[in-house]
């Protein structure tokens, strides 16, 4: 196609932020920290890898995710343990934060709710920032590996990708059907995974992550939350995923209480405002 006389000056239009964000409270980093301080552990659970497993994370108290035996990605999927239609937003929270999420920023649930379910509170890999090729870590641009694009691409019937493993998971921790669970499923947070966008092609990359054991990411439960997580296939996500060929890991998930005392200053926050007659 040929190009319109004024084309540069068209592509030379700057760009504006699609949503600001400056309207919206900053979280109290400071808080957290001081109710992380005497927390104490009261759950955890080990992921063993290729599988998923859930754990349940009342408002109010930490999330840990942590690396234990070697590099390897989780794909998080969190609901409101009281009501599963409540779900996190990946498209939202990318929006709003960007593709990849670190300490400060919040993972917001779907409509019509769409209110911070957690907040990153900690974040061993914050070091890493955006590589060379345009690589970050904890994304929020892919949607987790599942059997039906390994189909598409490959053919076969690979039964443990995320998202099998995430069905399942669900599946056994809410009595659901298998149909029930799948439908509930939604797109993860990559925790520690490193992804980007190629810059000639735009096209979704991954690679090995730099995770290492005692590396942690750490949300603070804004809600009441069941999370669940998938260790990927992938591994660290190197080279293939959708299949048994990478090196996999368990990865573990811990529950923390703060102290009594050291969040009086936090409130759960209130579903969103929106009045949802759509102007009727
Ligand atoms: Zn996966």
């Amino acid at each position: 196609m040929t190009e319109p006389t004024d084309a540069a000056a068209r592509r030379a239009i700057e760009p504006v932020i699609c949503y600001p964000t400056e309207t919206l409270p900053v979280p109290d980093l400071a808080l957290y920290q001081r109710a992380h301080h005497d927390a104490v552990k009261t759950g955890e659970i080990v992921v063993p890898s290729r599988e998923a497993a859930t754990i349940e994370v009342p408002a109010g108290h930490f999330l840990k995710i942590s690396s234990i035996e070697g590099p390897q990605v989780g794909d998080l999927n969190l609901f409101n343990a009281k009501n599963l239609d409540e779900r996190f937003y990946s498209g939202k929270t990318r929006a709003l934060h960007g593709t990849h999420v670190t300490t400060g920023h919040r993972l917001w649930s779907c409509f019509p709710f769409l209110r911070p379910m957690a907040t990153v509170v900690a974040d061993t890999l914050s070091w890493y920032g955006i590589d060379e090729f345009g690589g970050s870590v904890h994304d929020v641009i892919g949607t987790r590996c599942d059997p039906y694009t390994g189909n598409l691409l490959s053919g076969g019937h690979y039964h443990h990708c995320c998202h099998s493993n995430l069905t399942r998971a669900l599946s056994d921790a809410r009595a659901l059907s298998l149909e029930e669970a799948e439908a509930r499923v939604h797109d993860v947070l990559n925790v520690f995974m490193c992804t980007g966008f190629t810059r000639d092609t735009r096209q979704y990359f991954m690679k090995a992550s730099p995770v290492r054991p005692g590396d942690y990411l750490e949300l603070f439960a804004e809600i009441d939350l069941l999370a669940v997580m998938s260790a990927c296939p992938g591994g660290d996500c190197g080279a293939v995923h959708s299949s048994d060929t990478a090196t996999c890991h368990p990865m573990l998930m811990e529950v923390l209480k703060p102290a009594e005392g050291t969040l009086d200053t936090w409130y759960p926050p209130a579903a969103n405002g929106y009045d949802r007659t759509h102007g009727r």
